[in-house]
């Protein structure tokens, strides 16, 4: 089983070898302005100034900016819209926002948290202050950041474990060289169809098909050449058969075909379709033919049948009738 890598704990420590982190301040007021971009870029911050609301958000469009200070009253747009209309933009970008406020009435203040208001620095603010809720607001960002990336990696393992689930339940099922369903599917589907028959009445038949002589075809042109025959066969089948009968590879160079409702005439039907076509098919090889024929035992389920082993067992014994009466024929279990 794939261990999943292990997550490494969140950290609120900043790495060092990280970029500056770009801080977007918006303020009609040049005087504050000037003084915001001055302690930001002192403290190591990468600034982008704007003063108005519409220069901010498209400065903050163009840029990677996280942490946007903004002052609340202005002209035009006010801090408030800008909130607005960034929290309805990102919804996937983490954008913290700190609104720069004379406004401190508790109504206010909550309807500012409703639009989406990270923090508030009171006018005129203390640079310590500035920097200490600006350096909140990088531990935030980078949180969210540590959180996204784990995602993305849940997200990624989650993935591959659905991937491999689906690819060890297709090696259970499946048999690796024909891809038909295995024995193991078909004896799931026969008891279904067994209890169907039992509860419905209708009919249900059975053809295990073995291919003639298949060690002299593995003996004179190889095993790997045996393999090609065995999946040509397969296709062969799966061509003369129709959708609702169901083709399974049993083992080695033998294949069980169930036939859902139908009784031994419209079973036999088509396994002489399938024994015609597999018959049609000459394997040949430089300087060399072989004709591939198969031999097939039909039975059909009776009620005299204890359980399913016993329609298999019929379908056998009629197969090992076809085999002593010279291959390449069908035969049928007498009830
Ligand atoms: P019969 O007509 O009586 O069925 O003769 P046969 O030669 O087909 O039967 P036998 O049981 O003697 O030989 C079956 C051969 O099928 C032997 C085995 O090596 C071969 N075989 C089984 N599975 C595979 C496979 O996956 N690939 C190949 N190439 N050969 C296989
Ligand atoms: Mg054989
Ligand atoms: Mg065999």
């Amino acid at each position: 089983m794939q261990k999943l890598p292990r997550q490494p704990e969140l950290s609120l420590v900043d790495a060092a070898s990280r970029p500056a982190e770009k801080i977007l301040v918006i303020d009609d007021d040049e005087v504050t302005l000037d003084l915001l971009r001055l302690h930001l870029t002192t403290a190591g911050y990468d600034v982008l100034c704007a003063n108005n609301g519409l220069k901010g958000l498209s400065l903050l469009a163009d840029s990677s900016a996280r942490i946007v200070v903004s002052d609340w009253l202005m002209p035009k747009m006010d801090g408030l819209a800008v909130c607005r209309q960034i929290r309805s933009m990102y919804e996937g970008r983490m954008v913290y926002v700190i609104m720069l406020t004379v406004q401190n009435h508790k109504d206010q203040l909550m309807e500012a948290f409703d639009v989406g208001v990270d923090d508030f620095l009171c006018k005129p603010f203390h640079e310590g202050e500035l920097l200490a809720r600006v350096r909140a607001g990088v531990r935030v960002v980078h949180l969210y950041d540590q959180l996204s990336h784990r995602q993305a990696a849940l997200t990624q393992s989650n993935t591959e474990l659905c991937q491999l689930n689906e690819r060890l339940k297709q090696a259970a099922t499946t048999d690796d060289l024909t891809r038909l369903m295995n024995r193991r599917q078909a004896m799931l589907r026969l008891s279904e169809l067994w209890a169907e028959t039992r509860r419905t009445g209708l009919p249900l038949s059975a053809a295990i098909i073995d291919v003639d002589h298949f060690k002299d075809i593995n003996d004179s042109h190889g095993h790997l050449r045996g393999d090609e025959v065995l999946q040509r066969i397969a296709t062969t089948l799966l061509g003369a058969l129709r959708s609702s009968d169901c083709l399974y590879r049993l083992g080695g160079e033998e294949f069980l075909v169930l036939f859902p409702k139908q009784n031994l005439d419209a079973a036999n039907a088509c396994a002489e379709r399938c024994r015609q076509a597999v018959a049609a098919y000459v394997f040949a090889d430089p300087g060399q033919t072989t004709p591939v024929t198969i031999s097939v035992g039909l039975a059909e389920a009776t009620p005299a049948m204890a359980s399913y082993d016993q329609l298999l067992r019929g379908a056998d014994t009629a197969l090992y009738q076809a085999k002593n009466q010279g291959r390449n024929c069908i035969r049928i279990h007498a009830a």
